[in-house]
């Protein structure tokens, strides 16, 4: 254990009041021994004849200077007095010998718990947390600059890239082979679940060294810094695009990928919004998730000479982007996709045959409401529960210097936005469930909406909120009889 001894006396009228250099060095190396210190490692640091008042003393100089260049565990001194009469003074060399991780002992006080003391260790402690907000400044205005240079700030290493820390910059790896193919794939209009059928076939890795999904390709084929544009700072106001010399792939490339994937959507979009009964209602009664429209490739019909498009309700966690090729059987869900022509055709018929039963209208909008509302009450309640552990960790991790106070400010205004949905949804869910519910006027709303429709879409999402589905049936032939459980709830 190194220790650095400080002693001083001004005057030889000082010595006489028992200040005297042997008394204070004799006091400290006893307390520094108690410590810990043998007499080998403590090094002395004696002015004799030197005024507190400052500062500029030849031995106090050689030990600051000794603790920025060798760092003791432990600076030993008879009394803060000694260090410098000036309380100011006393908290400079305070902060110096803590800045090191070293501990300042006083052998004729308590330091640490004496009102002289803490006042000093809270002042340190506040100068060093204002010099770290500095230096945080800093370091953040530094590295924008960098990246308007064009430089990489991040340490995040993008797929398909090494990161050169000497130019600050991304170099293309091997990987950007596998980059390059992706993009020409795209652009040659391959599925998207054929790309990564073919990777995970042919056993190469994804980024995250697991297998390929569709989402992955997705974030793939989105990534600029592809055709050498570089983003950084994406999550602040004012993000900071560059060129750099990164591009594994040329504008042309990127331009035919993007516009299939443009067209792809637009097809899904025109196939599949609007037309379905079910679509955005339907929930899989398997596993929970939501049940999605699928369109499905051309299929030719012999008998009809014609192709026909099947387009199918699928559960999500059965659709592409949760599964890749090579996943047999250890789906989480088992429910089996059915066509949206079947389901809906399915579905009215339930519901007029629904509305010459209200009785049973009434019993079902009875249950419903009862276990629906405390569901859905749980559900924000739980959400509020999280939002607060949420912005709790925030203000941790402000106090613990992750965030800047901007990031944590950014934060704080989203937590609390969704806190305000939140609360006026409880709110309005609790005025519903005050008010007495009248659930004959809803029977009849319900009979009068599906009487007289002209538009089933329209009459559905106006009395209907949401519907479970379940498809019981195992056999693939077409001319099975369907076996399914589907359970209506109303809004
Ligand atoms: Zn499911």
């Amino acid at each position: 254990m190194l220790v650095y001894l400080y002693a001083r006396v001004s005057t030889a009228a000082q010595a006489a009041q028992g200040y005297s250099l042997p008394t204070q060095i004799e006091a400290c190396k006893k307390k520094a021994m108690a410590l810990g210190a043998t007499e080998n490692n403590i090094i002395q640091f004696i002015d004799d004849g030197y005024s507190g008042a400052k500062l500029d003393r030849p031995q106090l100089t050689k030990l600051r200077k000794a603790i920025r260049t060798a760092p003791p565990e432990i600076v030993i001194c008879y009394a803060p007095d000694r260090l410098s009469r000036d309380v100011a003074y006393q908290l400079i060399i305070v902060k110096e010998i803590t800045k090191v991780k070293a501990k300042p002992i006083f052998v004729s006080m308590e330091y640490e718990n004496s009102p002289q003391g803490r006042l000093l260790f809270n002042m340190v402690s506040v100068l060093a947390e204002y010099e770290r907000e500095n230096i945080k400044e800093r370091t953040l205005r530094g590295k924008r600059g960098k990246a308007t240079a064009g430089k990489v700030v991040t340490n995040v290493k993008p797929f398909g890239y090494d990161y050169d820390k000497e130019a600050s910059m991304y170099i293309p790896n091997k990987d950007s082979k596998l980059i390059k193919y992706i993009f020409t794939e795209v652009a040659d209009d391959s599925p998207l679940f054929t790309i990564c059928k073919n990777l995970n076939l042919r056993g190469i890795p994804s980024p995250k060294n697991k297998h390929w999904n569709v989402n992955t390709i997705r974030q793939i084929i989105d990534n600029q810094l592809y055709i050498g544009r570089l983003i950084q700072f994406k999550n602040s106001n004012t993000p900071i695009t560059s060129n750099v010399p990164t591009a594994i792939i040329d504008d042309t490339l990127w331009e035919t990928a993007h516009e299939i994937m443009k067209r792809r959507k637009l097809f899904i979009a025109n196939n599949t919004k609007g037309t379905y009964l079910l679509s955005g209602l339907l929930y899989c009664a398997d596993c929970g998730r939501k049940m999605i429209v699928c369109p499905q490739a051309e299929h030719y019909i012999k008998s009809e000479n014609k192709y026909v498009k099947h387009i199918y309700y699928r559960c999500k966690s059965r659709s592409m982007s949760a599964r890749y090729p090579g996943m047999k059987n250890d789906l989480s869900c088992h429910n089996r996709t059915i066509e949206t022509k079947t389901l809906d055709e399915y579905f009215w018929d339930m519901l007029l045959e629904l509305i010459k039963n209200p009785d049973k209208i009434q019993k079902m909008l009875k249950n419903d409401n009862i276990t629906d509302n405390t569901v859905i009450i749980k559900k924000y309640n739980d959400q509020l529960a999280t939002m607060i552990n949420k912005r709790k960790k925030l203000l941790a991790w402000y106090n613990d210097n992750y965030i800047s106070a901007t990031e944590m400010d950014d934060q704080l205004a989203i937590i609390k936005k969704q806190v305000d949905i939140t609360n006026n949804q409880l709110a309005e869910l609790n005025n519903i469930s005050n008010k007495v519910i009248n659930i004959n006027d809803k029977v009849d709303r319900f009979i009068n909406v599906i009487n007289t429709t002209d538009n089933r879409v329209d009459a559905v999402r106006k009395t209907i909120r949401r519907v479970d589905f379940l498809r019981k049936d195992l056999t693939r032939s077409r001319w099975v009889k369907l076996d399914m459980d589907v359970k209506i709830f109303f809004k």
